[in-house]
């Protein structure tokens, strides 16, 4: 699609609409090759949202130094996980990326500079869930990269600038787990439905309560959340594309909550769309 097509058609929807914003938890690379509660949500939402002209994931697996939006023609899917059947290392999710949505992304992103990449692609943080979306590849999917030298508040931040993406049809979709602990993961419940520990429950409800009552600064300020938070968040990676759909919404914005589930003990599926 060529930029004047675009404006048009952008034009168009920013008379007519406002996409929401999603937070997937994503959980394991599994979810995407696997038909479980958690594809078919996706697959749901995929039905249900306004059919989006593109999708800009922030994924919890690009980290980078400095902040950087994919802008090649075709990203390649990017198979970064170890220790899983081959079957998943086989997957191909082959949409199309869309430079003129990467160009007006590091055009209304003033407080930085971003980036144009062609070396990255689309990460298991994506692909796992937007394949389930839209199956039929045809969306473009571009991410943004998480500058992890920055602190929470410059996340949250930086991602009021990107609102007026909304009102151009862009679905902006920070995937990663509120809950994440890998080290602490319980393998030995692993099959136990929804099964967490008291700590990664209690932050699980304090997650959503500051969530509703919209204490952002609460969320922002997450060491100070006490012991659990340390344990639900011992490194900021899965948390960071929270903040960034926080920043996302506005002031009519109501949040409805899904996959609020536990697993494995230490993880947290809970996922949250927020929209008028
Ligand atoms: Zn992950």
């Amino acid at each position: 699609m060529d930029l004047q097509a675009l404006k048009k058609l952008t034009d168009t929807y920013q008379q007519t609409h406002e996409m929401p914003v999603l937070f997937v938890g994503h959980g394991s690379p599994m979810n995407g090759i696997e038909d479980n509660v958690y594809s078919r949500s996706w697959r749901e939402l995929g039905k249900q949202l306004p059919q989006p002209l593109a999708v800009l994931v922030i994924s919890a697996h690009w980290l980078t130094r400095g902040t950087h939006v994919t802008a090649m023609e075709q990203p390649r899917t990017i198979h970064d996980f170890g220790g899983f059947p081959q079957e998943l290392f086989e997957v191909e999710y082959p949409v199309p990326g869309s430079l003129p949505i990467a160009l007006e992304t590091k055009q209304i992103i003033t407080s930085t500079h971003v980036g144009l990449d062609h070396d990255w692609g689309l990460d298991h943080g994506s692909w796992t869930v937007v394949r389930h979306m839209y199956p039929d590849a045809q969306i473009p999917v571009l991410q943004l990269s998480i500058d992890y030298n920055k602190p929470a508040a410059y996340h949250y931040e930086l991602a009021r600038e990107l609102s007026a993406l909304r009102k151009k049809g862009v679905l902006i979709m920070g995937s990663g787990n509120m809950v994440h602990n890998l080290r602490m993961i319980a393998w030995e419940h692993m099959h136990k439905p929804e099964y967490g520990y008291d700590w990664a429950l209690s932050m699980n409800e304090a997650f959503k309560k500051n969530m509703l009552e919209r204490t952002h600064q609460n969320l922002i300020q997450y060491e100070r959340l006490g012991s659990a938070a340390a344990l639900a968040i011992p490194t900021p990676d899965h948390y960071y594309p929270l903040l960034y759909t926080l920043g996302l919404q506005s002031e009519k914005d109501q949040v409805q909550f899904f996959n609020d589930k536990a697993v494995g003990g230490s993880l947290t599926m809970t996922s949250a769309i927020f929209s008028k």
